[in-house]
């Protein structure tokens, strides 16, 4: 089962997922967790979707960091609903909500994948699974 829980990432990512969900509420960014743990036999039937199985394709990897415990999804929240908007401005200052927490991400030292290519705004991940 995937899990939403920050405690199923590895113990020393779990402090800096802490920081990162801290710095976020007290940027005035409402931001929930959804998802930090999936098992490889998750990760296979979402990559199965689109390619081998119905639907659109949702993910380009086999190898997910969410499997290495090293990698969270979080998604904005506004008036209790989850938004996947990448430009909604909640805060209104004139910057998209999903890039001001990315930039909070990297300055904890997570990856971001909004600056992937494709973009994926909705995911950070700990640089390293080890604890260096
Ligand atoms: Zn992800």
């Amino acid at each position: 089962m995937s899990s939403r829980d920050i405690l199923y990432l590895l113990p020393h990512v779990q402090p800096f997922a802490r920081q990162f969900l801290q710095a976020c509420m007290a940027k005035g960014h409402d931001v929930v967790v959804t998802c930090t743990y999936r098992s490889q036999e998750e990760q296979d039937d979402i990559y199965a979707r689109g390619r081998t199985k119905p639907g659109k394709i949702v993910t380009w990897t086999r190898h997910s960091k969410h499997t290495d415990r090293i990698a969270l999804d979080f998604a904005l929240v506004k008036n209790g609903k989850c938004s996947w908007d990448i430009k909604a401005d909640f805060d209104e200052d004139n910057v998209a909500d999903y890039f001001e927490v990315g930039a909070i991400s990297k300055e904890i030292g997570f990856t971001w994948g909004g600056d992937w290519n494709p973009p994926d705004y909705c995911h950070i991940e700990w640089r390293h699974a080890d604890d260096t």
